[in-house]
């Protein structure tokens, strides 16, 4: 357990603020959240780096630049009283920062292991405004929809429709989208429309279709 996690996660925040992270809500949950206990123990002193680290099965916790990048722009396209839908739990940080910025976080994992290992996370820091289930996240979470803003985690080839037919009028989503090249796509819907733009390239781990334990 590093004991001085409030100051690196501080400097992560400030690292943030001078790659381009102006909100400041964002900011406060980058520096708020303890980063070291979404990863294992072993990667512990790499935690509050500003890069992509294996959290095993072959998946990674997020870049903090990304995390924060995503969830600054959901709350420059929609409110914080939008309800989110978050695609890809993996370990849980991107939820966090989430819960942080967003009145209610329904989060979508397909790995039964690693949905349960984020659970327990987000319990031990009383972030109780997370709602998860482990399934395919392809099928988004029909249920609880529509949703105000949809965040996948993980880059398909194409936006699966079902996640589009669930956003809200005028909700955004926000993916990875690509094969090998791969770029950040922000959706807006208006009425049927569905209208996109191409944001910044990224590098994501795939999304893949069906849910395993
Ligand atoms: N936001 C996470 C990123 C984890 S990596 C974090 O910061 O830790 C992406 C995650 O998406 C992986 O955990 C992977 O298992 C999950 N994933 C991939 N395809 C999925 C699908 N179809 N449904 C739900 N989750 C999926």
């Amino acid at each position: 357990m590093l004991t001085n996690y409030r100051r690196s996660a501080h400097q992560l925040a400030q690292l943030l603020y001078e790659q381009g992270i102006r909100s400041q809500k964002v900011l406060d949950a980058i520096a708020l959240t303890p980063r070291h206990l979404f990863v294992d123990d072993v990667l512990q002193h790499k935690s509050y780096q500003n890069t992509a680290l294996p959290i095993g099965l072959g998946q990674t916790i997020s870049q903090p630049f990304m995390v924060a990048r995503m969830t600054e722009l959901l709350l420059q396209l929609t409110s914080p009283s939008a309800k989110i839908l978050e695609i890809g739990t993996g370990s849980g940080y991107q939820s966090a920062i989430l819960a942080q910025c967003f009145e209610h976080i329904y989060s979508v994992e397909r790995i039964k292991a690693l949905q349960w290992q984020a659970k327990s996370r987000l319990q031990k820091l009383d972030l109780f405004n997370v709602t998860m289930k482990h399934a395919d996240g392809w099928q988004g979470w029909q249920a609880n929809a529509p949703f105000g803003g949809i965040i996948v985690t993980a880059a398909a080839a194409e936006i699966p429709q079902a996640l589009l037919a669930q956003l809200d009028e005028d909700g955004i989503l926000l993916s990875p989208i690509g094969d090998r090249e791969q770029h950040l796509v922000a959706v807006k819907r208006q009425g049927d429309s569905f209208i996109s733009e191409k944001l910044e390239a990224v590098k994501f781990v795939p999304l893949v279709a069906g849910a395993i334990d």
